[in-house]
Formats: structure tokens, sequence, C-alpha cells
């Protein structure tokens, strides 16, 4: 499999005005999301200052430890949940400023979602394409584009002919994920999100959900986050952004090599945020023993960071 792009085709410009929002300004800007939920009087911080920028065609996998604020992060951007403080702009809409009936209309039409689950996707009386057809007809599609465009959008994620006319419970998990899929751009939304949506499947059903979402990404221009834990789906998109302990921490970026034949390499970058704060690594930290109060160094290229050597002693504390 070929690497996804970091945007830039023509598609996405095409993708960015329709949409409405300026031309060159990202799909979605998150700054300093804060979401608390409490629960019995006792506060839950599932997202702690969460800065992220997502430009439109791109496409990014959210990575993290189970409870570090994944599903929080994309229910907020899905319009299903709102920030307790902080600034989420997706696609020109400011979701803090959203009436009831702009936030409607904003998850129908401006956001698609896929969640892990596979019959929370489906309704499972109604066949594949009826499936695609109905958020159709909540937006009041007329029949004959209905039709048209439920075929086109299930051709897309290759769901064979023959299988649309079946009920979800005949399909297998891959197709009932594809035609997750289908249901979620039927009416082109401008960014598509997908809560671990290969989290139930086998290794080939997760490569072909990928593959689908991929050729959506290339045909239409879509912004696609995606969850997951499948290292090899990370493999494959432009950009990985890992988060913890509801912020995010790290940013893997892959990009093609200088040298002939281009050879795809990546690396991790620690993520600055809007006030100048540093998250470092783990293994960092308990390799050098850090604690509390590091010095640093301002060189001519980069910024060294050293363990305070006096916190060690017994008096090590009072110092200022
Ligand atoms: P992830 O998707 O990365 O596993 P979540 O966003 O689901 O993480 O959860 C982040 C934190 O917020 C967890 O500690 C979780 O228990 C808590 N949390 C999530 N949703 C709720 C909720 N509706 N009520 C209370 N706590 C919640
Ligand atoms: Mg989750």
């Amino acid at each position: 499999m070929d690497g996804i792009g970091y945007g830039g085709h023509a598609m996405n410009q095409t993708a960015t005005r329709a949409n409405g929002a300026p031309a060159g300004s990202p799909a979605i800007l998150c700054e300093g999301l804060i979401r608390i939920y409490t629960v019995a009087d006792v506060d839950v911080v599932a997202l702690s200052g969460l800065d992220l920028r997502v430009e439109a065609g791109e496409v990014v996998a959210i990575v993290g430890a189970s409870g570090s604020g994944k599903s929080t992060l994309m229910n907020i951007i899905g319009g299903l949940d709102t920030p307790t403080a902080g600034r989420a702009v997706v696609a020109g809409h400011d979701l803090g400023r959203m009436r009831e009936a702009e936030r409607t209309a904003y998850r129908r039409r401006v956001v698609g979602f896929v969640w892990q689950q596979a019959e929370r996707n489906l309704l499972p009386y109604l066949t594949a394409a009826e499936n695609v057809e109905l958020p159709l007809l909540l937006s009041r599609t007329g029949a004959r584009d209905r039709v048209r465009r439920a075929h086109e959008a299930l051709d897309l994620v290759r769901v064979a002919p023959e299988r649309r006319n079946l009920r979800p419970g005949r399909l297998s998990g891959g197709e009932q994920q594809r035609v997750a899929v289908a249901v979620a751009l039927a009416n082109r939304p401008s960014v598509l999100l997908a809560d671990e949506p290969t989290g139930e499947l086998d290794t080939a059903s997760a490569g072909e959900l990928f593959d689908a979402l991929r050729g959506v990404n290339r045909e239409l221009g879509t912004t696609i986050v995606l969850v997951t834990h499948d290292p090899l789906v990370a493999e494959h998109v432009g950009r990985t952004v890992a988060i913890r302990d509801g912020r995010t921490s790290s940013e893997t970026l892959r990009r093609l090599g200088d040298g002939v034949g281009g050879e795809l390499t990546s690396e991790e970058f620690a993520v600055l945020d809007q006030s100048g704060r540093l998250q470092l690594p783990k293994a960092h930290v308990d390799a050098l023993g850090l604690d509390r109060r590091v010095r640093l160094r301002l060189e001519q290229d980069h910024i060294g960071v050293w363990p305070d050597a006096g916190a060690t002693g017994a008096q090590g504390d009072d110092r200022g």
C-alpha cells in the first residue's frame, strides 16, 4: 500500500470552498479544549487543554491508551458533545457557538461519523442501500438522486452490487463497516470521523476498510480523522497524533525521502502547545530521572534539558 498524502491536491481545494470555509483555513482547529465530566460530585478531566489542527484533505490517525480522551475529542468534533472550555472550529463552524438547529444541520451535512460497533452505524431492518439512502432522505434529497448517490457511495467503498439489497445481519463485519462509511458519506460531509472503525475486524477486513477510507479521501477530498489501535493503519497515514492524559503529546509524520526511489521515513515530534508547553516523552523522563524541575539552556539551534542535580540531595527541594 502506498501512503496517503497530506493534502494539497486539487480536490482538497474544491472541498474547502464547497463547505464554505475560506480556502487555506484548516478543516479542524481545536485550541485548549477542556472537557470535564462530573459524575457523583467527582470531576473527571477527559480533555485537559488539547490543541489540534487538521488541514483540509488530510488523513490523520489518533492513537492513545484507553481513557486518554480520544472518543471525547471525536464526539466534540462531531458535534455530539460540547467542550467545558476552549475552542473547536470545524469547516468554518465554531462548535461552541452553534444553536440547536445549526448543530443538527452540522451533524447531518458537515461531518460524517463511523463508530466501532457495526450495530451502532446501521439500522438492522433496512438493506445496505436503504441505510445509505436514509441520511439523504433526512436531508430531503429527491428519490432518484437518493438511489443514484447511495450507489455511488457504495461503489466507492467497494460493496458489491449483489450485496446491497441485503440487511446488515447478512453482511460480513467488514462489509457492514464499509456500508457505514457509505452512510457517513451520503451527504458529502467535508469531514469524516471514525472512532476505532476497525476495532472489531480481522486484519484483512481492516485493510479493506482502510483502503475504502483512502479511496474516499482521494476521490472526494474528504478530510478524515480516525482513532485506531492498529499499527498497520497508523503506518499508512501522513500523520499520527498521540494523545496522553487529554492532550496531544506527540505527532509522527511520514515523509517521502529525498533519495532515489523516495523511501518513506517517519519521525516522531513532541508537540508544543499555544503557551509554549512541551510534554516530554515518558521514556526520556525516566531515562534521566527527571522530576519536577529541569534546567533549560538555549543553544544556537536547540534547547538542552538537564535534570536538576540539586533536587536529588536531602535539602534539594528548598533551593530556588
Ligand atoms: P478513550 O476514547 O481514549 O478511551 P474517552 O474519551 O472515552 O477515552 O474517555 C476519557 C476519560 O473520560 C476517561 O477517564 C473516561 O472514563 C471519561 N469519560 C468519558 N465519557 C464519560 C462520561 N460520559 N461520563 C463520565 N466520564 C466519562
Ligand atoms: Mg474511545
